[in-house]
C-alpha cells in the first residue's frame, strides 16, 4: 500500500490513488456466506418463499429477544414499517420530525397526507432538540418522530415527558440504532414503538427489510394485520392493509448476519478507536464520539469539518474521492431543502440554523467488516496531509 507523506503524494496532485479499488461508505456486511447459502437451500426445499414463513418468525423472535422487547414485526423495508406504524397509531394533521435525517422519515408522513413539521437539532448530538420540538407544537400536532441518528439514542426521557404533557404519540425512527441502548436499556421499548431498517447499507441487513419493535400487544397485532392486507385467516379480511411482508430469503440473510453480530460490533468499535487515535490532534476536524457507557453498533464514522481546517468539507471529500476513498456528505442539505418540502415550506430553514450548519460540515468515512486498520491509517494520512495545506 502506498504512503501519503506530502502534498505530492496526493492523487489530486497527479499521484496514483491511495487505493486501487474504491472504499465505500455503507458497504454491506456479509459475514456468513455459507450459512446464508444453507438457509437459501432450505427455503427452496421447503418451497415456502414468503407469507410469514418459518425464517421470518425465527428472525422476529431473535431480534425481539436481542432487544428484550415483546414484539418484533418484520417488514419488507424500514420506510413501509414507518408508514404502517404511523397509520396504526392514527397519526394525522402535523407530526414533528427532524430535518437532519434520511428523507424517508418525512416522506412516510407526507405520503399519508400528514404534514411533517421540521424541528431543529442539538449541535453536539445531532439529535432532535426537545425545546425546539416544544416550540413547534400546535393544536394540529398529533405526534413526534425522533430519529436515533448515527445510532446515538435521542433525548428519549425528555421527549417521552413532552409527548405525555401534550398527549402526543411518540415514535422513534431507529433505522441506525440496531442494538443500541438508552441509559443502559436497549432500544425497542421507548415511545409507542421503534422502527428499524435492515437495508443493505445498515449495520444489520436483510438485503431490504425493516421491523417495528414494541411492547404494545394491540399495536403489534394491528401492524401484523396491516402488513398482510388485513388478512386474519384464509378468505378473511378484517382490517385495511398493504403488502409490507418480509420474504424468507431476506430473513435468511438476517439469521446469517445475526451469528456475527458481536464480531461486527467489536470490529466497528476498533475502527472507530483507530480513527479517533489518528484524527484527534487535527485542528478543525471533529470525530463524533460514541458514549461507551451505552451499547453502540459504531456503524457511522462521522466527521465534522470545521472552520479551523484549511479545506472546506466539500474540498476534503473531493481530495478523498481522488484517492478512491468514497467519503460522503450525509443528509445534506436537510429534508427541508428537498422537494416537495422546499416548495411547500420555503421558510422552514429560518428555524433550522443548527440543522443547516451541521449539514454543511458533516461527512461520513468508510468502516465495516471490509475496512481494516491499515486502510484507516492510510485514510487518516490523507486527511493529515490536507491539514497541513495553507
Ligand atoms: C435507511 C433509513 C430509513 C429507511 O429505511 P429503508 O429500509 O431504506 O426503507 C428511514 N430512516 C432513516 C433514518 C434511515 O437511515
Amino acid at each position: 500500500m502506498k504512503a501519503i507523506r506530502s502534498q505530492n503524494d496526493l492523487a489530486i496532485n497527479g499521484a496514483a490513488p491511495a487505493f486501487a479499488e474504491p472504499l465505500h461508505v455503507g458497504k454491506p456486511n456479509v459475514a456468513n456466506r455459507d450459512e446464508f447459502m444453507r438457509y437459501a437451500g432450505d427455503i427452496l426445499d421447503r418451497g415456502f418463499l414468503t407469507n410469514n414463513g418459518p425464517l421470518v418468525r425465527e428472525l422476529e423472535a431473535a431480534i425481539a429477544d436481542y432487544h428484550a422487547v415483546k414484539h418484533c414485526v418484520a417488514m419488507c423495508n424500514g420506510t413501509i414499517a414507518l408508514e404502517i406504524a404511523i397509520r396504526a397509531l392514527g397519526l394525522k394533521g402535523e407530526v414533528i420530525v427532524p430535518s437532519f435525517t434520511f428523507i424517508a422519515t418525512a416522506h412516510a408522513l407526507h405520503w399519508q397526507e400528514i404534514v411533517p413539521v421540521f424541528a431543529d437539532i442539538d449541535p453536539e448530538s445531532h439529535l432532535l432538540d426537545p425545546d425546539a420540538v416544544r416550540a413547534m407544537i400546535t393544536p394540529k400536532t398529533t405526534g413526534i418522530i425522533a430519529v436515533h441518528l448515527w445510532g446515538r439514542t435521542s433525548a428519549t426521557g425528555e421527549l417521552m415527558a413532552l409527548a405525555r404533557e401534550f398527549g402526543l404519540k411518540l415514535i422513534f425512527d431507529a433505522a441506525h440504532a440496531f442494538g443500541c441502548s438508552y441509559q443502559g436499556e436497549k432500544i425497542g421499548r421507548f415511545g409507542e414503538c421503534e422502527v428499524l431498517s435492515f437495508h443493505a447499507t445498515k449495520f444489520f441487513n436483510t438485503f431490504e427489510g425493516g421491523a417495528v419493535l414494541t411492547n404494545n400487544d394491540e399495536l403489534a397485532e394491528a401492524m401484523r394485520l396491516m402488513r398482510n392486507f388485513g388478512f386474519a385467516g384464509m378468505d378473511k379480511v378484517i382490517h385495511p392493509g398493504t403488502n409490507g411482508k418480509m420474504s424468507e430469503i431476506s430473513a435468511a440473510m438476517g439469521l446469517a448476519n445475526l451469528i456475527s453480530l458481536e464480531d461486527l460490533i467489536s470490529h466497528n468499535k476498533r475502527n472507530h478507536e483507530i480513527y479517533q487515535e489518528e484524527l484527534s490532534d487535527l485542528d478543525g476536524i471533529n470525530l463524533l464520539p460514541y458514549d461507551d457507557k451505552e451499547s453502540n453498533n459504531y456503524q457511522y464514522i462521522v466527521l465534522l469539518v470545521e472552520d479551523g481546517f484549511p479545506l472546506s468539507r466539500d474540498e476534503l471529500i473531493k481530495t478523498l474521492h481522488a484517492e478512491n476513498i468514497l467519503a460522503r456528505r450525509y443528509f445534506w442539505p436537510g429534508c427541508h431543502k428537498m422537494k416537495p418540502y422546499s416548495e411547500l415550506y420555503p421558510h422552514a430553514g429560518l428555524l433550522l440554523s443548527v440543522t443547516e450548519d451541521v449539514a454543511d460540515k458533516v461527512m461520513v468515512l468508510p468502516t465495516g467488516m471490509s475496512v481494516k486498520e491499515e486502510h484507516i491509517r492510510l485514510i487518516a494520512s490523507v486527511i493529515r496531509v490536507c491539514s497541513r495545506t495553507s
